[in-house]
């Protein structure tokens, strides 16, 4: 591939990054309903392209203000990243970054971690680039969990203490 074919591409990831709309819906309450049980608060960072819904992304708050955990990604069917278009290097625009990206950036001084659930239908690959190719702060399930400092995937609090 040459350096051309990259700055096109970044181009026209640029390009569909500039048609999307974004949204951010709060949902839950940290107040307990009737009957006791607390529908916990989260927030739902919608995509959409001219009107037309191209992914979601849902993040609980955790006990710790600086810490959201992302409970389901979705990505509509038509705008899942096609591999074998990638394989014969056709361009396509990757909405599931671009869907993860706006989740990072509607919270930047937050710390980000997966869920322990399985992020279907986009699935471990997509969650593995979104770390890897895409380089995304996204922290691993296992982050966090005992004690606050610890991070098991070595990218360690650089977000959520940037401002302190
Ligand atoms: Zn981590």
């Amino acid at each position: 591939m040459t350096d051309a074919t990259n700055d096109d591409w970044d181009e026209r990831d640029r390009a569909a990054r500039s048609e999307l709309d974004v949204e951010v819906d709060p949902f839950g309450s940290s107040t307990p309903m009737k009957n006791g049980r607390l529908n916990r608060p989260g927030m739902m960072v919608k995509v959409s392209r001219d009107g037309s819904p191209v992914g979601w992304v849902s993040v609980y708050e955790q006990s710790e203000e600086w810490l959201l955990e992302t409970f389901k990604i979705h990505v509509f069917k038509e705008y899942r990243f096609n591999k074998a278009l990638h394989e014969v290097g056709e361009y396509q625009p990757r909405w599931g970054l671009f869907l993860m990206e706006e989740l990072f950036a509607q919270f930047p001084d937050k710390e980000i971690r997966e869920s322990q659930a399985v992020n279907d239908p986009p699935g471990f690959a997509f969650v593995k680039r979104v770390r890897g190719e895409y380089a995304l702060p996204y922290h691993q399930p296992e982050c966090f969990r005992a004690e606050e400092e610890q991070c098991v995937c070595g990218i360690g609090r650089r977000r959520s203490t940037t401002n302190l």
